[in-house]
């Protein structure tokens, strides 16, 4: 059985765009269930209620999660408010814990799904299991390793599979915690239309301004459904404060959303398949922009210092050379690619001068 084989008919249950909702990380059994109970009094259509028990953190001696204590606080919110609950595996220890108190889904999180032998120990700690698996894109933009990863478990007999984009991490700081790269998600999904595919804005934001965005973004183009971090009191949560939001906030938000006819490949998701591309392109265009202008400053810098001129006549010429031989190499007029680049060296100079004449 191949990936394009999948039923994946698992995802028909839920009201459409599925919703996975909660706390980054389980703290304590209030907070779990003051979350969970304001979640359902708001009436927004959420089946699923996430909370990380074991959470992968970038450095030591954080806060790595209530460990199997926070289980039984997930099987309250089931008993108590019906949803069905999610959480975080990472390795055959959690796996076994998590199906021994009967959690409904499970995910893989991205700094799992690069490790190729990590993968391959939950799948077969998972093997032949009727559970939802969700995937989440391992955290470098590699394709064939997220899809690896649903080999693995596929090679286990798991066939109820689904993925999260949870976007990519960049060295260079930019306005998302992880860039969406949304080139990378939409391949997936071209490649497997069949695989129901979620989007987490909460980390491809890092923030709670971006949210509704990103989701509202992610519905246009066809993807089936969202996970969010909704906490109770989220800037007294113990990780990713900054992102997440109160289970009012979540409500308004999953109320303002757009439903497109997703999965249809009409001209509606055929056009908004490109805008989100080009726009994509666009905010790379523009921190590589800003990247080039900050280095501009710090030769400004130098210049100043060494009494250098700003205007370097043989620097400009290899620019247009450069310019002139890249235009022919990707097919595009030289005449524009000179404008683009005249009007990037104005600004340069423009930034070196105020630097010069120490003008703010
Ligand atoms: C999470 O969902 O809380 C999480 C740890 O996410 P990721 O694996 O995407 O970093
Ligand atoms: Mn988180």
């Amino acid at each position: 059985m191949n990936l394009t084989d999948l039923k994946n008919d698992w995802i028909k249950e839920f009201p459409q765009p599925m919703m996975i909702a909660g706390p980054c990380s389980a703290e304590s059994e209030a907070q779990m269930l003051e979350t969970a109970k304001r979640i359902k009094d708001t009436n927004a259509k959420v089946p699923i209620f996430r909370a990380g028990i074991w959470k992968p953190r970038t450095k030591p001696n954080g806060f790595e999660g209530v460990g199997v204590i926070g289980l039984n606080w997930l099987k309250k919110v089931k008993q108590e408010y019906g949803f069905k609950t999610a959480t975080e595996v990472a390795n055959a220890h959690h796996v076994a814990a998590a199906l021994e108190a009967d959690v409904d889904i499970l995910w893989i999180g991205a700094r799992s799904t690069v490790n190729p032998f990590t993968v391959q120990e939950i799948a077969e700690a998972l093997k032949g299991t009727e559970k939802t698996v969700l995937v989440k894109n391992p955290v470098n933009p590699d394709l064939a390793l997220w899809i690896g990863a649903l080999e693995r478990l596929l090679g286990q007999d798991i066939k109820n599979l689904g993925v999260i984009h949870r976007g990519f991490s960049t060295y260079q700081k930019t306005k998302y915690r992880n860039n969406p790269n949304w080139q990378i998600a939409l391949d997936f999904k071209s490649q497997y239309p069949n695989i129901p595919m979620l989007i987490d804005p909460s980390h491809i934001c890092g923030n709670r301004t971006g949210l509704a965005d990103i989701t509202q973004e992610a519905l246009n183009v066809g993807y089936q459904g969202a996970i969010i971090e909704s906490h109770s009191n989220p800037d007294e949560a113990w990780s990713d404060a900054s992102q997440q939001i109160t289970p009012e906030v979540l409500a308004e938000l999953i109320s303002n959303l757009k439903v497109r006819n997703s999965g249809i490949a009409g001209f509606d998701n055929e056009m908004g398949r490109h805008r989100t591309l080009i726009s994509d392109l666009d905010f790379q265009m523009i921190e590589l922009l800003s990247q080039r202008m900050k280095i501009s400053e710090q030769i400004g810098k130098l210049k100043k210092e060494n009494d250098i001129a700003i205007f370097q006549p043989e620097r400009w010429k290899v620019i247009t050379e450069y310019a002139t031989q890249k235009a022919k190499e990707t097919g595009m007029s030289q005449d524009f690619i000179e404008k683009v680049f005249k009007a990037i060296h104005e600004e340069s100079i423009e930034k070196q001068n105020n630097i010069m004449i120490d003008r703010k």
